[in-house]
């Protein structure tokens, strides 16, 4: 049994801005593939007083690879990133995740946009799309702005957007040929379960040197981290064994895990000094 809630279902976005443009005097949450909003209205963790359904917004839709940028409509679902294969080129991280995101009936309505607004620490397409450098736009009656991923995050379940906005799209510079992106899930079973460490990573080697590096943790702190410190070591260096054991180390020391019911706070630290070492391994034998 649902609370009541008054329901809009506007047609274009200009329609749903002024609807969210009432936010604050009203508790209004935006619908998408309602995979994690109706479950919580369900159970009374979230009672909003009104509810947006974004369904019948096309311009939310689409995906465009172009030879620069890469944008990804806010209903894009994860279904839809699987059938790409223009996204499986450009972030293969992302397609890693969606492989062992849910089951086929939640990937086929379960959003990107909705992933990233649950602000889970837990969010599988997070690490990735943090990996690939992404930005979230935010659009609302009085205009857009845009948010690196890195910063939308301020806490657990706290982040950047205000309350009359909605995200748009997301979007990222296209990484460059000698890239390698790479995203992994540790979890009880391969898809239908939560996380337990999630590591993504994008590795570039020129010169014989580390040109790129960027490791996104999930999981493992009260929201999805970049382990700069462990970054920083690798950038610019040569990749030996020994420096990557130390970069992975070094993110293990970056993640603030808890105990809960899946893991223990110290396996999720080592399973991410161990995930990142390998990743970081895989990247370089793969460049
Ligand atoms: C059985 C099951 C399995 C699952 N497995 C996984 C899994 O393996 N990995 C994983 O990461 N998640 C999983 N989830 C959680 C959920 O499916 C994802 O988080 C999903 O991406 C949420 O997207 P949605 O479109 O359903 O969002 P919704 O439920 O519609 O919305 C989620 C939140 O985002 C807000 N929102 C939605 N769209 C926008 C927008 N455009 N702008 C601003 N705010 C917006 C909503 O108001 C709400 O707060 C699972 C859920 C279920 C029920």
């Amino acid at each position: 049994m649902y609370a009541q809630f008054d329901l809009d279902i506007p047609d274009t976005l200009a329609g749903a801005l002024e609807v969210m443009a009432g936010a604050g005097r009203r508790d209004i949450a935006p619908l998408a593939g309602g995979t994690n909003l109706l479950i919580d209205i369900r159970s009374r963790r979230e009672r909003p007083d009104r509810v947006v359904g974004l369904g019948n917004i096309g311009e939310l839709c689409g995906m465009g690879v172009g030879a620069d940028r890469v944008t990804i409509g806010a209903r894009t679902t994860v279904s839809e990133l699987l059938a790409s294969p223009e996204i499986a080129a450009a972030a293969p991280s992302l397609i890693d995740a969606s492989k062992v995101f849910a089951g086929q009936m939640v990937r086929n309505t379960a959003t990107v946009a909705g992933n990233i607004a649950c602000g889970s620490p837990a969010a599988d397409l997070v690490p990735p799309l943090m990996s690939l450098d992404a930005e979230v736009t935010l659009a609302s009656k009085s205009g857009t702005r845009t948010v690196a991923l890195d910063d939308y995050f301020l806490g657990y379940k706290k982040d950047a957007r205000r309350a009359d906005e909605l995200i748009t799209k997301i979007s990222w510079s296209r990484l460059p040929d000698n890239a390698v992106n790479s995203f992994y899930k540790l979890a009880r079973r391969k898809g239908d379960a939560i996380t337990i460490t999630g590591v993504a990573v994008t590795i570039a080697v020129a010169g014989g040197k580390c040109s790129m590096a960027r490791i996104a943790l999930g999981a493992v702190a009260p929201v999805v981290l970049r382990a700069k410190a462990a970054e920083a070591l690798l950038e610019g260096a040569a990749l030996t064994p020994e420096l990557i054991a130390e970069a992975a180390a070094c993110a293990a020391g970056e993640c603030s895990p808890v105990d809960d019911i899946r893991a223990s706070a110290d396996y999720r630290r080592h399973t991410v000094e161990a995930l990142t070492r390998r990743l970081v391994s895989q990247a370089l034998r793969k460049g």
